[in-house]
């Protein structure tokens, strides 16, 4: 008679029992695995996540006994998937050695393609940035969507070389690009302000190009990641990222995932309404945030707005504004371009504190060109936004970015990065 795991196996098996006992084993087996892997995948996450830890306070935070820590840690450490990093003093002269991912393990691309700049870094997993590479879109402009194409491959190509990394090391080219993007597809659908990437299947073009995994991504979720991991958020279990830029974009992230919605299109913050009788927006609506407080929606006001002022200095520049020249006009203290902006920061305001009243998240970043370009933005919504909250909201609930314009390349590097730590890296713990 055999004995098999110490229990008990019939004397006599027919064979359909002997084939359900052995697919139960193999069930079993198969499930001890998944187990073991998910306690591992989900330490690995939390020592991603918080930076540096101790065995002591990965015990503490997942309720696994210190010697199931220890093992785990063991067999990460000789993967090579994290590493020790310092020493933290554990009280009473004791020192405890705390664990860091091992950002060697592997390099991420990221490409943030936006109307004004496109950039494309190679990063280590930690996120810090190794070589970047840019081109202005509208200067450099590509007069079709296949030299554009061209220009972006060129771009990441570059970005590659300086950095030195094996193409080998490479897990993957995470992209941010103007919405609305399908990203189960990689497709870009019909952006309003980059009619050159409508409809382009993205992640198809770009793995045939670069033979590297693609993932593509709306750009505002992409500069939510790097806010996230990088960035303002860090820390944050939930936050909500708001692009106050030409278009009003948002993002959610919730637990670490974007939150994309029952048909995919949460975070359409840009078109609540405001102003059920205000100027007509890109959607076909009324008086939506994106409207009344975006960059065309001021650029579109000053147009207006000059057309009775023909002494103001832009004048003669009606037609034809570029949010620049307001830029430049609102740090000349011009009064007209201050009016028209501080508006704008103040319907911005009403719908951020909208947002606050429904979600109540931890944090909410604000960031776009207005806010990184024009301060007086920023501290008329948080004004606007303290004024209407609901009582018992933090304080400091609305920060502005901490990346700027780095946020995007940096968040869609974090794509892959997610990819690799919550999907790609099972495969890695097969191998123990
Ligand atoms: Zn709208």
């Amino acid at each position: 008679m055999k004995r098999q795991g110490g229990k008990r196996l019939p004397l006599k098996r027919s064979k359909m029992t002997g084939r359900r006992a052995d697919f139960a084993m193999r069930e079993q087996a198969e499930k001890s695995i998944q187990l073991k892997n998910y306690s591992r995948i989900s330490l690995l996450n939390y020592i991603r996540r918080n930076k540096h830890t101790t065995k002591a306070r990965l015990a503490s935070v997942t309720g696994l006994t210190f010697m199931a820590i220890k093992k785990i840690m063991e067999e990460l450490l000789k993967l090579n998937l994290v590493r020790e990093d310092s020493y933290e003093n554990g009280g009473v002269g004791r020192r405890a050695v705390t664990y860091t991912v091992n950002e060697n393990y592997g390099y991420t691309l990221g490409l943030h393609i936006n109307v004004f700049r496109t950039s494309a870094a190679v990063m280590n997993l930690h996120g810090e940035i190794l070589s970047i590479q840019s081109f202005e879109t509208r200067r450099d402009g590509a007069s079709s969507s296949a030299e554009l194409i061209d220009q972006m491959v060129a771009l990441v190509e570059s970005a590659i070389a300086e950095s030195g990394v094996p193409r080998e090391k490479l897990l993957g080219l995470g992209v941010g690009a103007p919405g609305p993007v399908n990203s189960c597809e990689g497709v870009v659908l019909s952006p309003p302000n980059f009619p050159l990437l409508r409809y382009l299947p993205l992640r198809q073009i770009l793995e045939e190009r670069l033979s590297l995994p693609v993932s593509v991504q709306k750009d505002t979720n992409a500069i939510a990641m790097g806010e996230y991991w990088r960035g303002a958020g860090a820390g944050s279990e939930d936050m909500v990222y708001i692009d106050a830029d030409m278009g009003i974009g948002s993002s959610l992230i919730l637990n670490g995932a974007t939150y994309e919605g029952a048909n995919y299109i949460a975070g359409e913050f840009g078109h609540i309404t405001l102003d059920p009788n205000g100027p007509l927006c890109n959607c076909g609506a009324h008086g939506c945030v994106e409207a009344v407080s975006s960059g065309l929606a001021i650029l579109r006001e000053m147009e207006n707005q000059l057309s009775s002022h023909a002494e103001h200095p832009l004048y003669e520049k009606r037609s034809c504004l570029t949010i620049e020249d307001l830029m430049e006009a609102a740090c000349k203290s011009d009064p007209l371009t201050i009016s028209i902006l501080n508006r704008a920061a103040c319907y911005m305001g009403a719908a951020v504190s909208n947002l606050i009243n429904i979600l109540d998240p931890q944090i909410i970043i604000l960031g776009g060109i207005l806010t990184m370009e024009y301060p007086q933005y920023f501290r008329i919504v948080r004004d606007t936004t303290l004024n209407k909250r609901v009582q018992g909201t933090r304080e400091n609930v609305l920060v502005r970015s901490a990346l700027g314009s780095r946020a995007g390349v940096i968040g869609a590097g974090e794509i892959v990065a997610n990819h690799f730590y919550t999907t790609l890296v099972s495969e890695v713990l097969s191998k123990s």
